[in-house]
């Protein structure tokens, strides 16, 4: 690269700049743009297309091909040369367009006197916006100088046209961002919610594409650099005694940082004209694009590391921080790549709705939605590319739905839906206090999972028996340090003072696997899901796990208590937990605290393990509840957190239901009282065949007690265990196809 060919590339991009800062409309723009690219690179044409919709690129403007074909002229994404390069992102250079393959003659646009074709994608972090092309009528190979040069332009025109700079009269082009969208994702939770989008990590935008002064922001992008690289030090530092995993992303980190290569790309970009920030988000657009097409997971993973150290550098050199200081809505739908259940805590009851990028629906991010009742899209496409801050939005949980910006029919539709799901909760409430009776007399008892002071008013109001499943370590994942035993005992008994005399089961901390405490060194496993979690982390550590049983004897104050241990897969982790309670009940009386008034002790089955455990334990265990998250995923192999697998395999696959109605049977055997808590006893059709099956108490998340009551009350569950002797008879691999017919026919 010369001087010369940066003090050009810097008099375009200042002519670029001119021209947006004109008043014209934005087609003039455009079309001024394309002529002072074609003038600069000594091209005959240069024409920018951008997409109309997800699928189509229009020709927008252009200098050279028949000024007649500006919007008319269109192809679908992969089609041509210009689809081509729209679809994967990559550059086309030839000397001989019409002989390379997938040439489409396009004779609308006169392009058949053009023999050479550069062809750039116009991109910004992700977001794919068109391609600006340049041809010439001689078969001329555009050197790589040419090539960095319509790169630098092409950031630029992304830039601009994510600014909206194109839009306007006699564009035909709509703004970007302003569109209504569709995104099909998965139910994480059902329901239906309106709202306006709150962004956990807002974007990042950069105004000012174009500078001046190369010097000045050649000194900007090394402070940067520099702020950076203190700040990964200083986590380094932080983190000697940490684990192998963040140190090797914290490595990654600096290597990049200290990266010649990239400083040098950045450094070049500034010298061609573009501002530091844009010079940064013009890499990270490049390996966002790399990204794509790498299939190898390790330099995945680099490139990832990247993407997010360019954010940070795009928050220091903007100061957009996490923290933009734009005000929540009052009805905020919560819109993340993903998030922990720690983060989404945080948030509380704020939110309307919820839809991740990534995410999972086994994950206990999700279950925290379901237990704040509120409505979740895993797997939102491309969301956080497409959301901006207090976009209108609204969430169809049940169809796992996301309608970004919608029209006016799309709103009407779902505003009845909403209509009608309040008219379906009026009618769960008329038969809140009802006992649940099967059609054939069976009595059943509905009990909610809860995890939260917040969720105790629900007792209440969703006729639940009592509290089936309190997930304690809810509390300890929302604050930055590990409570008191003194701020234990004070919630405990509140949440006992809450629950007026109805029973609660307190499962002791369940932490591990994804439910990482904030203030607990993460520990380096290669499989969390199979690791050190739960009893297995309360056993070896019994520091915090006696100050929590302490406190749970405390809170209870001569009340009825009823304590339950976590992941229990074999009988002597059991005993085990059982002789640190006695111990410290014991203790608790020495010390004159008041005892129980009367005390059940319970394990969670959630391995398979369990249910082969000799039977000793089923008669020494005070009572069992079946984790079905858990016990579903070791059953299948398949990690409840990975949407992948996990939907392979159906809760009502006649295996799985073989291997519940073992645990019913083993328990019917020494009368252990029996429960299934996992998120499938909140899916009506799920616990119709539990029911079926013997389970005779279903521990659910609030909301999902008016559905499962009514789907109870109108059954015989007699002749549902029928169908399902049926469908196994048959040889059916899952009992839901011949129990859907059946509930079919009832109705
Ligand atoms: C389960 O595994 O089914 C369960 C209820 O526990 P958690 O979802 O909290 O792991
Ligand atoms: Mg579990």
């Amino acid at each position: 690269m010369t001087d010369t060919s940066d003090s050009n590339s810097r008099k375009l991009l200042r002519r670029l700049r001119d021209a947006m800062a004109s008043d014209e409309a934005g087609q003039a723009r455009l079309d001024k743009i394309t002529h002072l690219i074609a003038d600069s690179m000594g091209t005959e044409v240069c024409s920018v297309y951008l997409f109309r919709d997800d699928e189509t690129l229009e020709l927008c403007a252009t200098e050279g091909l028949d000024p007649d074909s500006v919007h008319k002229t269109r192809m679908r994404l992969g089609e041509g040369l210009v689809g081509r390069v729209a679809k994967a992102g990559k550059i086309i250079n030839t000397p001989n367009a019409p002989a390379e393959k997938g040439f489409r003659f396009m004779p609308e646009t006169g392009e058949e006197r053009f023999s050479s074709f550069l062809g750039i994608p116009v991109q910004r972090v992700g977001e794919k916006l068109g391609v600006l092309v340049v041809q010439s009528r001689d078969a001329r190979v555009y050197s790589a100088d040419d090539i960095y040069a319509l790169e630098v332009v092409a950031m630029v025109v992304a830039e601009m046209t994510e600014l909206g700079a194109f839009i306007g009269e006699g564009a035909a082009l709509s703004a970007l961002h302003q569109q209504s969208v569709l995104l099909r994702g998965t139910t994480g939770q059902e329901g239906t919610a309106e709202g306006h989008v709150w962004l956990h990590e807002p974007r990042v935008v950069v105004t000012n594409p174009i500078a001046d002064d190369p010097e000045r922001e050649t000194e900007r992008l090394k402070d940067a650099v520099e702020q950076l690289r203190v700040g990964v030090d200083k986590m380094l530092e932080m983190s000697l005694t940490g684990d192998k995993e963040q140190l090797q992303v914290l490595e990654t980190y600096r290597m990049f940082a200290n990266s010649k290569g990239w400083m040098r790309r950045m450094e070049e970009d500034i010298s061609r004209g573009l501002s530091a920030e844009a010079a940064v988000e013009k890499e990270q657009s490049q390996a966002r694009a790399r990204m794509e097409q790498v299939s190898d997971a390790y330099l995945r993973e680099r490139l990832a590391d990247l993407d997010d150290l360019s954010n940070r550098m795009l928050r220091i050199l903007t100061g957009q921080g996490a923290d933009t200081g734009a005000d929540m809505p009052t009805d905020p739908i919560l819109i993340a790549r993903n998030i922990g259940p720690g983060e989404l805590l945080g948030y509380g009851r704020s939110l309307r709705g919820i839809v991740l990028e990534e995410g999972s629906v086994g994950s206990h991010a999700a279950i925290v939605a379901r237990a704040l009742a509120i409505p979740l899209v895993v797997h939102g496409g491309r969301i956080t590319t497409e959301a901006l801050n207090g976009d209108h939005i609204m969430v169809d949980g049940d169809q796992g739905m996301v309608h970004l910006r919608p029209d006016d029919t799309v709103v009407t539709a779902l505003r009845d839906k909403i209509a009608m799901q309040a008219k379906a909760q009026e009618r769960y409430a008329s038969i809140r206090d009802a006992p649940t009776v099967s059609l054939d007399g069976q009595v059943l008892s509905l009990h909610m999972n809860a995890g939260l002071m917040a969720d105790l008013p629900s007792l209440e109001g969703s006729g639940a028996e009592g509290v089936g499943l309190f997930r304690t370590e809810l509390q300890f994942l929302v604050r930055n340090q590990m409570p008191k035993r003194s701020e234990l005992v004070a919630l405990y008994s509140r949440v006992l003072d809450a629950a007026k005399g109805k029973a609660v089961v307190f499962r002791t901390l369940d932490i591990g696997s994804d439910k990482v405490l904030p203030y607990m060194k993460p520990n380096d496993e290669p499989n969390p899901a199979l690791g050190w979690r739960a009893i297995r982390v309360g056993l070896d550590k019994p520091g915090m796990m006696r100050m929590q049983l302490q406190a749970l004897i405390r809170a209870a104050n001569g009340r009825p208590l009823s304590i339950m241990f976590p992941f229990i897969a074999q009988s002597e982790e059991y005993r085990a937990a059982h002789a640190v309670l006695e111990k410290n009940i014991a203790l608790e009386e020495r010390l004159g605290h008041r005892m129980p008034s009367s005390l059940e002790v319970g394990a969670m089955l959630e391995t398979p393990s369990l249910a082969f455990a000799p039977q000793k334990f089923f008669d020494d265990v005070g009572f069992l509840s079946i984790g079905g998250n858990d016990l579903k995923q070791f059953f299948f192999a398949a990690d409840r957190e990975n949407e992948r697998v996990r939907r392979r395999y159906d809760t009502l696959n006649v295996s799985f239901l073989s291997l519940i109605e073992r645990i019913v049977e083993r328990c019917a055997v020494s009368e252990t009282p029996l429960s299934f808590c996992g998120e499938d006893a909140g899916r009506p059709v799920e616990a119709l065949c539990l029911a079926a099956i013997g389970l005779r108490s279903l521990s659910m998340r609030p909301a999902s007690i008016g559905p499962v009551k009514s789907l109870l009350l109108r059954s015989d569950l007699g002749a549902v265990r029928k169908i399902i002797a049926d469908a196994r008879h048959r040889g059916d691999q899952s009992v839901r196809p011949a129990v859907m017919d059946w509930l079919r026919a009832q109705s």
